[in-house]
């Protein structure tokens, strides 16, 4: 692993994570700089300075034109803020009763500032946890992630059991409604009937509780199947 120490401001290790996050939309696709500044809430000429900066770096490649994609170094420092920002939202949300809608923001601050030790302290505290709390995976300290095999809740067919096991909406407002609804990663729930053109369905969750949910919702969660 080289030494990030030179180059790891927090704002490389914002652009490296977003561009990661972006990759993991559209694997192998580069990202385009126009969609990197709207996440970056910057304007395009302020992107693509930095971009050229990674580059020379050797965190990314950039074409012009065309986009940046992570090399493997800017790969293992995305993971590595990854884990960071992971740990230490369950971190928060388990040991000091954070509210899961509240954790993202805070972790984006101190994912910058906690110490390696500090942080293998935390994962060690909370037993080498696989994922966060809002199912997101935790990459190891060698900077492998976690592979599961998640299929969107919309896709499942009736009377199959499966788990909640990852939002993908994690707009506090929502997170709010999946905590209210009882659907938090973990859950068992089995899909009763989908309706498309009422564009919802019914589901019972394991404590027998019926519920009506939207299919726009439903698309934000992720479940497992049984083995
Ligand atoms: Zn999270």
């Amino acid at each position: 692993m080289p030494d990030h120490n030179v180059m790891a401001s927090s704002t490389v290790e914002d652009y490296i994570k977003r561009i990661y996050l972006q990759q993991q939309q559209a694997p192998d696709a580069y990202v385009p700089l126009g969609r990197l500044a709207t996440d970056m809430q910057v304007v395009p000429g302020t992107a693509t300075a930095m971009v050229k900066t990674l580059s020379e770096a050797g965190l990314v490649d950039y074409q012009p034109r065309v986009g940046v994609q992570l090399t493997s170094n800017g790969d293992k420092l995305a993971l590595h803020v990854l884990r960071r920002h992971r740990l230490l939202e369950l971190f928060l949300v388990q040991t000091l009763h954070y509210d899961w809608s509240e954790v993202h923001e805070e972790a984006e601050i101190l994912e910058h500032v906690v110490s390696d030790k500090m942080l293998e302290r935390i994962d060690q505290l909370l037993g080498h946890p696989s994922a966060d709390p809002h199912g997101d995976p935790i990459p190891s300290s060698q900077g492998t992630v976690p592979d599961r095999q998640l299929t969107r809740l919309i896709e499942i067919d009736p009377d199959e059991p499966v788990h909640i096991s990852r939002i993908v909406n994690q707009e506090p407002a929502f997170l709010r409604f999946i905590e209210r609804s009882g659907l938090t990663p973990g859950i068992e729930i089995t899909i009763d009937t989908l309706d498309d053109q009422a564009e919802s369905l019914t589901l019972t969750r394991e404590d027998g509780e019926t519920l009506n949910l939207g299919l726009q919702a439903a698309s934000s969660i992720l479940v497992a199947r049984r083995e």
